[in-house]
């Protein structure tokens, strides 16, 4: 584990009763640190320092309180490394001394999550999941901390996998696990605008609101959808739709186009007609038409098609699973399995210039 004066702190939790000086001092980092409900002296852990992840764990570590530590864990070095300095920019930019934000590089996902209350994942696919659960789990008992440890994993997976994670740290006593997908992207990561959805069980409504208030330092919506494994099938469904419709939008686009009309105009008539929808309206797949969208940046950033067909995909497989058809779920496939091939790297909305490519020409 990296050096850092953060791991002789006690693990101790305290509930707040703030005095001044400390208030003071913590103000200019963030103001909103401030809640009756913030304890002091505690360590966060976060697994995943991705295009999500990284942007989310900056905001956590930007609105708990800075006596708290934080500790991070990627598999790539580098994108801890880079955390770590821009903390420490952000430190010094306020006036402070670097390491007046505690950053500690975790050297396995098992250490992270023994010193750890709250851990959050947010990782790429349900392999990536169950493997650093497996990591933390199968070296026997964590060590109890005063508060429940809880983990809240942010990662889109099945609501299966997620639900035999729950399981296993449920049956076990090592804590809470909640699944806690979210919606926003990158763009609601860095601006800690995300929306979570997340499953997890109300027999104590305590633990409901636990998880509220720390998916709130990162977001600033909050779906209780039911029990262990609602949160992934409800970001499944919701995914489901925006795959559906990413295409149908592109489709419209590129017929309407082809017919002669003019794609800024077809798109406000259907903006405020019954065919709105986010592709449409946001995320419009016809460059120039939505000048913050992917296309109008030649489908760089965004969502990518990679990520959709994974969500798809295993929006289908958990459709299979509870015997229930998808219509047009096997289409949507085959087009973004065809698109990621020729596309990938890009906006998901790439799948406009991919029919746009494949129209006649006239
Ligand atoms: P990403 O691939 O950019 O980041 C994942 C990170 O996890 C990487 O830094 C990788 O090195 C790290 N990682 C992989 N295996 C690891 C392990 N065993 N231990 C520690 N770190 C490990 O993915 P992302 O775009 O940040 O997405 C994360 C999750 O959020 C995914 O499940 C995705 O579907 C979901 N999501 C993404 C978006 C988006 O717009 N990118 C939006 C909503 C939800």
């Amino acid at each position: 584990m990296s050096v850092s004066p953060a791991l002789s702190l006690p693990l101790r939790r305290v509930p707040v009763t703030r005095t001044l000086p400390s208030a003071v001092r913590l103000s200019r980092f963030h103001p909103r640190a401030f809640s009756t409900s913030v304890q002091r002296d505690a360590t966060w852990g976060f697994i995943g320092l991705g295009q999500m992840g990284y942007n989310m764990a900056k905001n956590l570590r930007a609105k708990i309180p800075a006596t708290d530590t934080l500790m991070i864990r990627d598999v790539n070095e580098d994108a801890s490394k880079r955390f770590v300095k821009e903390i420490q920019e952000i430190a010094r930019s306020s006036g402070s001394e670097p390491d007046s934000l505690k950053v500690v590089i975790a050297e396995n996902a098992r250490d992270l999550a023994e010193q750890s209350t709250v851990v959050v994942t947010s990782l790429p696919e349900p392999e990536h999941v169950k493997d650093v659960f497996h990591s933390i789990l199968r070296q026997g008992e964590l060590p109890a901390l005063e508060q429940e440890r809880l983990f809240i994993d942010t990662s889109t997976i099945d609501p299966a996998s997620s639900k035999e994670l729950a399981n296993a740290i449920h049956t076990t006593r090592q804590g809470r696990f909640v699944d806690a997908p979210m919606s926003g992207g990158v763009v609601g990561a860095t601006a800690g605008t995300l929306s979570f959805m997340f499953g997890a069980s109300s027999q104590t409504g305590q633990l409901v609101e636990r998880v509220r208030s720390v998916l709130m330092l990162m977001g600033k919506k909050a779906w209780h959808m039911g029990p262990p494994g609602t949160g992934v099938s409800g970001k499944l469904a919701n995914n489901y739709i925006l795959a559906i419709n990413n295409i149908a939008t592109a489709e419209a686009m590129n017929l309407g186009i082809r017919w002669g009309l003019d794609p800024k105009t077809l798109a406000e008539m259907v903006n405020t007609s019954t065919g709105r929808c986010w592709p449409m309206e946001i995320n419009n797949p016809v460059p120039g038409v939505v000048e913050t969208a992917p296309a109008s940046r030649g489908y760089a950033g965004g969502f990518g098609v990679s990520l959709m067909n994974k969500d798809l995909r295993l929006a289908l497989s958990a459709a299979k699973d509870s015997g229930t058809p998808m219509a047009l779920g096997d289409i949507a496939r085959s087009v973004y399995n065809t698109v990621e091939e020729e596309h990938r790297g890009k906006d998901f909305s790439v799948v406009y210039k991919w029919l746009q490519d494949k129209s006649e020409a006239k």
